[in-house]
């Protein structure tokens, strides 16, 4: 079943850093030989787009550039030397592709630490278009009975929470505190951490208790009106919890962690402050053995396991579909703090 392609199609551009947006026709890429053609359905749009886009992360991304990097789609064009994909497979292109395969961090799972690695809507064309080539190792397999829309937001959003929940090594049964857990990743990781036997704590604006409490935590904080918000959360726990990932993109968050920890726990960071730089008391750190630690996306391993939540009906994922003409629109949402679903772009309308 071989699909007529056409010559161009429709991406969305921006030539500057903060500049214009725009719907261009491009060609379609020929996939090379060890790489798949995917007709784009689903894009999911991810903050950090907003922020390549902004000229946030300059270092990191070019001009002209067309973002995206959660897309979900069929495989139309399979390469020659391609092994585990067919025609009408459905796909997914995540953000860090082109590792080596090769290197000691390759070799041990941690594939985003490569450095070959190429970020889809960073420093090479996105998901933003409505066809891509990605090599057939870098893709990802989506079960057909998935919902291609809901199975977008994972190949980022998804990952990101589920590959920090796993860092956070809280075990089924022990108790772990979600920062920003009303937003975006907390709303996915409140959802994963119970469908992996954790007990949540939810710390987030008090607006969001209600929302949080309904995706299953067990308690709420709120971060802006509790007097003593370490004692409270030591006291809640009885003794702290014994993970915290950190998506608050506050530093003092991020500082609280690492006081009201349990001993011997760990706290993740994954949320990233303007300015990223925290302080904190070493002293207590040390005596009590904590781990901090950093983590980023995840593995093609971690991306299949995090996808089966969603194929299983377990993690369900709020979705407002859009036009490709309305990215711009998402993005003035976000600024404004008026994104209260994954905005996830619907080639089809
Ligand atoms: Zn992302
Ligand atoms: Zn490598």
């Amino acid at each position: 079943m071989t699909v007529e392609l056409p010559a161009t199609q429709r991406a969305l551009i921006f030539d500057t850093f903060n500049g214009p947006l725009e719907v261009r026709n491009v060609p379609v890429p020929e996939p090379a030989e060890d790489e798949i053609l995917v007709k784009i359905e689903y894009s999911g749009i991810c903050h950090s787009d907003l922020h390549v886009w902004l000229g946030d992360l300059a270092s990191m991304s070019v001009c002209p550039l067309v973002g995206g990097h959660e897309g979900a789609g069929t495989v139309i064009r399979v390469g020659k030397n391609v092994t585990g994909w067919q025609l009408g497979d459905k796909a997914g292109v995540k953000l860090m592709n082109f590792n080596c395969l090769n290197c000691e961090y390759c070799k041990k799972g941690h594939e985003p630490l490569c450095h070959h690695i190429q970020n889809y809507g960073f420093d090479r064309s996105g998901t933003f278009q409505e066809y891509l080539t990605i090599r057939g190792v870098d893709a990802a397999k989506i079960d057909k009975r998935t919902d291609l829309a809901s199975a977008a937001p994972i190949l980022c959003a998804g990952v990101t929470v589920y590959k920090a929940l796993k860092e956070s090594n809280v075990a089924p049964g022990q108790i772990i505190v979600l920062t920003g857990a009303g937003g975006g990743l907390g709303s996915l990781a409140i959802q994963y951490a119970c469908a992996m036997g954790m007990r949540v704590v939810a710390m987030d604006h008090g607006s969001k208790e209600e929302h949080c409490k309904k995706l299953g935590a067990e308690w709420f904080v709120d971060a802006f009106n509790t007097k003593d918000i370490i004692k409270h959360i030591t006291n809640l726990t009885d003794g702290g919890p014994h993970g915290v990932i950190n998506f608050a993109v506050a530093k003092i968050a991020m500082e609280q962690a690492v006081q009201y920890v349990r001993k011997r726990g760990t706290v993740v960071f994954v949320g990233l402050p303007k300015d990223s730089k925290v302080t904190f008391d070493t002293t207590p750190f040390i005596f009590n053995a904590i781990t901090l630690k950093g983590s980023i996306v995840g593995s093609r391993l971690d991306v299949d396991e995090a996808m089966e939540f969603v194929t299983r009906g377990i993690v369900k994922v709020p979705i407002e579909l859009v036009r490709l003409e309305d990215v711009p629109d998402v993005y003035q949402r976000m600024l404004d703090g008026k994104i209260t679903s994954r905005a996830v772009v619907d080639f089809s309308l």
